[in-house]
C-alpha cells in the first residue's frame, strides 16, 4: 500500500512534465529562415500588399470639393484602402525586412497619391519656382529614396481641385510652369527602375471651373516626362497609361497609353479600342477635348455609314 502510495504520484509527476514537454516542443517557433529563399518569398508575397502613400488614416477626413456627396468619396477610399493588416512581418528581423522590401518592390503596385491632403497650393498669384523637394516635410509621400530607386510598379492619382492649379484663370496657364506638377515630376526621377506607371488625373468638381483644365494640363505636363521633349534633367520615369476621371458621374472618357519604349501615344476608349494617334506637347485645349470624348466607331458602328 505505501509503495503504490508512492509509486502512484511519481507516475502522475513523470506523465504532466512529459505532457509540459510536449507542450513547450510545440511552442517551440517554426525555423522560417531555414526555408530555401524561394520559399520564403512564395510567403512574403502572399503576405504584402500594395502600399499607399500617404497612408489612408491621413486621408480619411477629406472634404473640399463643392459638388461632392458627403460621404461617397471617403467611404469609398475607405473600403478600397483598408488598412494593412500584415505589416508585421516587417519587424521580425532585418533580414526579412530586407526580403520582404525587396519582394515587395518588384511585385507590389505603389499607390501614389496627390491631393489637398498634401498638398497645399500656394496662395500668391504668381506662384515663385519650385524648391526641389529635398527636405521631408516639402515631400509628397515619405518613401526612402532606396525604396523609390528599387520600385517596379507605381500608380499615379493626383486627386485636384481647382485651386491646386494655382492660378487664377487657368486659360493663361502654361502646362510645363504648373507648380504642382513640377514638385511631382521632380519626386517621380527617384523612380529610377520602374517599368509600369500610370496617371490618373481625377477633377474634384466645382462650379466655376471646366475639369477640363484640369485634365488638359496633367495630361501636357506628364505626358512628355522620360523623353528627349522634357523640359527636365534627368528626364524622369516614362508614364505608361494617362486616364482621366471625375469624382462625380462622368459621360465616359477616353484615355491615353503608349507600349514599351515608344514616345507617341494612342487615345482609347474605355473599351480600350484605338481612336486615334496624340496630337503632341503643341496641343490645344480644344484638340485635347476633341480626343477626349472623340467617338469610337467599333463601340459605334452606325457612325461609319452615317458618313457614307
Ligand atoms: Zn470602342
Amino acid at each position: 500500500m505505501t509503495v503504490l502510495a508512492v509509486i502512484v504520484p511519481l507516475i502522475l509527476l513523470c506523465a504532466i512534465r512529459r505532457y509540459q514537454k510536449m507542450q513547450y516542443e510545440n511552442r517551440k517557433p517554426f525555423p522560417f529562415m531555414q526555408l530555401p529563399q524561394e520559399l520564403r518569398d512564395m510567403v512574403y508575397e502572399h503576405l504584402i500588399e500594395d502600399p499607399v502613400y500617404p497612408p489612408p488614416q491621413l486621408r480619411l477626413n477629406h472634404g473640399s470639393s463643392l459638388w461632392m456627396i458627403p460621404g461617397l468619396w471617403s467611404s469609398s477610399a475607405a473600403s478600397s484602402r483598408r488598412l494593412h493588416t500584415s505589416n508585421w512581418i516587417f519587424l521580425a528581423n532585418k533580414q526579412v525586412y530586407k526580403e520582404c522590401m525587396d519582394v515587395l518592390c518588384k511585385r507590389a503596385t505603389f499607390h501614389l497619391t496627390v491631393s489637398p491632403h498634401n498638398y497645399k497650393p500656394s496662395s500668391s498669384s504668381s506662384p515663385p519656382p519650385p524648391s526641389p523637394p529635398h527636405s521631408e516635410d516639402k515631400r509628397l509621400w515619405n518613401i526612402s529614396p532606396d525604396t523609390l530607386k528599387d520600385l517596379r510598379t507605381a500608380s499615379l492619382n493626383l486627386i485636384t481641385t481647382s485651386a491646386m492649379l494655382g492660378v487664377p484663370d487657368p486659360r493663361n496657364m502654361t502646362s510645363t510652369d504648373w507648380t504642382l506638377a513640377r514638385h511631382v515630376r521632380e519626386e517621380l526621377k527617384q523612380l529610377v527602375n520602374v517599368k509600369n506607371l500610370t496617371l490618373d488625373a481625377k477633377a474634384l468638381g466645382d462650379p466655376l471651373w471646366n475639369p477640363l483644365w484640369i485634365w488638359y494640363h496633367a495630361c501636357q505636363s506628364f505626358k512628355t516626362m522620360g523623353t528627349s521633349a522634357s523640359n527636365t534633367s534627368p528626364t524622369g520615369p516614362k508614364l505608361n497609361r494617362i486616364t482621366f476621371s471625375l469624382d462625380t458621374w462622368s459621360p465616359g472618357e477616353n484615355y491615353l497609353a503608349r507600349h514599351g519604349d515608344e514616345d507617341k501615344w494612342t487615345w482609347f476608349c474605355m473599351q480600350g479600342h484605338g481612336v486615334g494617334l496624340d496630337i503632341g506637347p503643341e496641343m490645344t485645349v480644344r484638340e485635347f477635348c476633341g480626343k477626349l470624348y472623340q467617338e469610337c466607331r467599333i463601340c459605334r458602328p452606325e457612325l461609319e455609314s452615317e458618313e457614307e
